[in-house]
């Protein structure tokens, strides 16, 4: 059966719906526009229409409709997915999931929230009412959404103390509407809570969440600078270390990246300067000053505490996807890789690569926890010139043992573990039986044969011309 989009429109018309092409298209793109790969496959993309749900009522009404019409849905949150998650390449409706942005309740140590919900009203909300933020937020956290976050991010600043969103505890529970002949509502807890959890929204709507809390600080940001990239990563890997630090983010990046592309942070900076970026609680700074002084070579650059803050980003807005933002915004040619540095000696494995490269792909770390000990992940950098040599880096990561997880692909596989998640599979053929939701996201879903030991780049059919 073909999608009958006329048919689902004329069904939905008494809903908030957008049909005019223009703002049909603006609100069908996310920030695929930051990988050069994807921007060439991606750009003609738009849905055909947008619904804007106002209640989970609308939402089981829009699953409905769609299922009826066989007409694809792809979920939006802000669209600040970066490896075109949010992008419909099979057409039909784009949820805009914005208006369901009510906060239910707080309470110590969680919150209850909906989708729409933008991370930072969220904490906004819980610091004046709690003394409470959350454990974790991505960088884009003036602009994402909590339910996009779930849907399409992985982890960020909180990372040092709390690891991602994957590890137990991290999410409490997320309320799912599915997309059938008559859509359940279904409560996912404990192991469940992996069904939906990065899934790209391809097997329902999260239409509420419950997430931990932790204590709120006026964290305190601090750029400290060395000379040399792998003295600055030793001292963060040093540093994470800690005991008794109480860290909200911790990252280092290599000169000339900061004086270069963090420019309004320049004034503070050297050339050659490679920084590592921190936040402290504001009770931990003198001990952060006292393990830092240890440090023969280093120097504090600048400390919002001693500095101010007028007219500069947060620190946690150099971090992460950031990084590679500013860098982009100077200079366009600019782009980036995901890294995890090898587990046994994360700095030895980083220090290879470092040599490797030079300044073709100058580094990026982030310090995270990940089961129980510190690791280094990377976004670094990549000067690209082909597709052909970005893909000759991201290899010759992989042949030194780095795990990489391919920006460069829309995915879950190619730019996740390059295999199928049997339980992600399974949840979407109960949830979505008719393959409605964001088609194209799942290779297992459209072509259970392929092969991911071969590295091709699985092109969707419908953006193969
Ligand atoms: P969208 O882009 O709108 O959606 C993301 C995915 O989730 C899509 O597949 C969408 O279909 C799905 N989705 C959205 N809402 C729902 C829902 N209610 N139910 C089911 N599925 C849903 N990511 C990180 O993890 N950490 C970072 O630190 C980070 N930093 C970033 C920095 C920059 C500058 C940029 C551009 C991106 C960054 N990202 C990061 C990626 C992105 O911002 C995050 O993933 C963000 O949380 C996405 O939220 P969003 O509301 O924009 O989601």
């Amino acid at each position: 059966m073909t999608a009958d989009i006329q048919g689902a429109k004329a069904a939905l018309a008494h809903l908030d719906i957008d049909e005019n092409a223009a703002t049909v298209r603006q609100k069908s793109r996310d920030f695929f526009w930051y990988s050069p790969v994807l921007k060439d496959r991606l750009d003609g993309v738009s849905a055909d229409f947008v619904v804007t749900p106002q209640s989970e009522a609308e939402v089981i009404e829009v699953m409905r409709v769609a299922h009826a019409h066989r007409v694809p849905v792809t979920v939006r949150g802000s669209g600040t997915g970066n490896y075109g998650q949010a992008m419909p390449i099979a057409g039909g409706i784009v949820l805009h999931m914005k208006a369901m942005n009510e906060i239910r309740e707080i309470a110590p140590g969680r919150v209850i929230a909906g989708p729409g919900t933008i991370l930072a009203d969220l904490d906004r909300r819980t610091r004046a009412e709690s003394g409470q933020e959350l454990r974790i937020h991505p960088s884009t956290h003036n602009t994402a959404s909590l339910g996009g976050f779930i849907g399409g991010g992985s982890t960020g600043v909180g990372a040092i103390r709390w690891g991602g969103l994957r590890a137990t505890g991290n999410i409490l529970r997320l309320r799912l509407v599915t997309c059938e002949a008559e859509p359940r509502v279904v409560d996912l807890t404990g192991e469940h809570i992996q069904k939906a959890n990065h899934a790209y929204g391809v097997n329902g709507v999260i239409t509420e969440i419950e997430m931990p809390l932790a204590p709120a600080y006026d964290w305190v940001d601090l750029l400290v600078g060395f000379d040399d990239f792998m003295e600055a990563s030793s001292y963060a890997y040093a540093l994470a270390h800690e005991d008794a630090i109480l860290l909200k983010q911790l990252a280092t990046v290599a000169a000339p990246v900061p004086h270069d592309y963090f420019l309004r942070h320049k004034k503070f900076l050297r050339p050659e300067h490679s920084v590592a970026v921190v936040m402290v609680a504001p009770h931990a700074v003198e001990a952060l000053l006292t393990f830092t002084e240890r440090w023969k070579t280093a120097e504090i650059a600048y400390r919002s505490d001693r500095d101010g803050r007028d007219g500069l980003p947060p620190a946690f807005e150099l971090c992460w996807n950031h990084t590679t933002l500013r860098a982009l915004r100077v200079d366009p040619s600019i782009t980036y890789l995901q890294v995890q540095y090898g587990a046994e000696d994360p700095l030895a494995s980083l220090a290879k690569m470092t040599e490797l490269f030079g300044d073709e792909v100058p580094g990026h770390t982030e310090f995270t926890r990940f089961d129980g000990t510190v690791a280094i992940g990377g976004l670094p950098l990549v000067r690209y010139t082909t597709e052909a040599r970005l893909d000759e880096i991201n290899r010759l990561h992989e042949a030194h043992g780095c795990a990489t997880f391919n920006p460069h692909r829309y995915t879950l596989e190619e730019g996740g573990m390059k295999r199928s998640d049997p339980v992600q599979l399974a949840f979407k053929r109960e949830c979505d039986p008719a393959g409605l939701m964001n088609p194209g996201k799942m290779i297992a879903w459209d072509d259970p044969d392929w092969d991911f030991s071969d590295e091709r780049f699985y092109i969707f059919p419908s953006l193969a011309s």
